[in-house]
């Protein structure tokens, strides 16, 4: 691509660093100016462009950040670092662009970059991997679904759990990739790696952020996805939580009504914790109610009466709802919620979140 936006000289090197980040040195330039009239035409080229890949449109954004020797450093690691910071600056701005590094640039944004760098690095490289945690029928233990959780395979720091990074992918914008890649993900195991007849119907339950859901296009994109890989609607659950849901209620209204149209499911995850309150849920084109781990971690004996999750089951129950336990731990918790009628159930006591392929062999431990 970069030849036809202007060329490329003999002398300048373009270098892949590693997942969607190059370095371009241009050593022989007059000015700062030169750099920036380079940057301007490849942002040009790549904003009136969409790729065609093997049929699908891809539209590519990109940002550049811009240091020039000795003014932003006399080492060539300072002036790639510079350069780098002053990206990330771009980034935060509204990802697309260039700019001239400044002194300073870095002191506004702390921390964050390194973890951003390594997860857009981490999205390149395909560093993510989906395990599977068993959903059941309180009553029968018959496998009914599973919840696909994140996990990302760092090459140093081993297994890293979503909630160290699902925060900076949402503020970095990231999650919209890392979110697509869940779905594609999903819709691939449902596609060829779940063979046993327990798993025939089973449904894939996935997480939704904010981000995600207040894109305008959301519900063509997810629907987009399963056309591709011929996943009937009624085979994925979107796992949005309350207060995710609440932000925009109109748009998540407009969104999920597309969705559940084509018989995708949706729930409210961690329900309890954010709003909970009956007249939300009475507008919304919802299936199933997740109850917090929080509350059913309550249940400790079968003699009380725990109205903080009987109460929510009956709720679901008027509004035609169904209901899942989350964090199922104890024996007395899952007597208790087979007493209640409690329709599913999701715990380490009845599997952990397992890797696909020891899922997939009914293995569940
Ligand atoms: P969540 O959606 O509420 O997922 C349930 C979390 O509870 C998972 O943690 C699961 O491993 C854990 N869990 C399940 N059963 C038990 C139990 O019996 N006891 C205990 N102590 N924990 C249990 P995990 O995998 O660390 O995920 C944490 C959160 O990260 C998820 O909460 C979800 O909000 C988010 N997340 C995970 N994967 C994704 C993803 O692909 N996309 C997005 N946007 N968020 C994700
Ligand atoms: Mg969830
Ligand atoms: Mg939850």
């Amino acid at each position: 691509m970069y030849p036809d936006t202007g060329g490329i000289r003999k002398t300048d090197t373009l270098a892949r660093i590693g997942g969607d980040e190059f370095n371009l040195l241009l050593p022989e330039i007059n000015e700062v100016g030169d750099a920036e009239n380079i940057a301007r035409k490849i942002v040009e080229h790549f904003n009136n462009e969409t790729l065609t890949v093997e049929g699908h449109e891809i539209v590519v954004s990109f940002s550049a950040g811009i240091a020039v020797y000795p003014d932003h450093g006399t080492e060539l690691s300072q002036i790639v670092h510079n350069a780098d910071t002053a990206m990330y600056h771009v980034k935060r701005r509204g990802k697309r662009g260039f700019v001239v590094y400044e002194p300073g640039m870095g002191s506004n944004i702390p921390a964050v970059p390194a973890m951003e760098h390594e997860l857009r690095r981490a999205v390149g490289e395909q560093q993510f991997e989906l395990v599977l945690q068993l959903q059941t029928d309180t009553l029968s233990g018959r496998v009914l679904g599973a919840e696909a959780l994140i996990r990302w395979n760092h090459p140093e720091k081993g297994v890293v759990m979503p909630s160290s990074f699902i925060g900076c992918a949402e503020e970095s914008g990231l999650i919209i990739e890392l979110g697509d890649w869940v779905l594609r993900e999903a819709c691939r195991i449902l596609r060829g790696k779940l063979t046993s007849r327990e798993h025939d119907d089973l449904t894939i339950a996935v997480n939704v952020s904010a981000r995600q859901l207040a894109q305008s296009d959301f519900a063509a994109k997810v629907l987009g996805i399963l056309d591709e890989y011929d996943i009937p609607g009624n085979r994925i659950e979107l796992e949005i939580t309350e207060n995710i849901l609440m932000q925009d209620i109109d748009h998540a209204i407009h969104q999920l009504s597309e969705l559940t149209s084509f018989g995708v499911q949706i729930a409210v995850d961690d329900f309890g914790v954010g709003y909970s309150s009956r007249s939300y849920l009475h507008n919304l084109p919802i299936h199933t109610m997740k109850i917090d781990r929080s509350f059913i971690s309550e249940i400790q004996s079968l003699h009380e009466k725990h109205s903080i999750v009987t109460g929510p089951i009956a709720m679901a129950g008027e509004l035609g709802l169904d209901v899942v336990a989350e964090g199922v731990e104890t024996p007395v918790q899952l007597e208790f919620l087979r007493r209640v009628e409690c329709p599913r159930t999701q715990g380490f006591l009845v599997g952990r979140p397992v890797p696909v392929s020891q899922f997939a062999s009914g293995t569940y431990m």
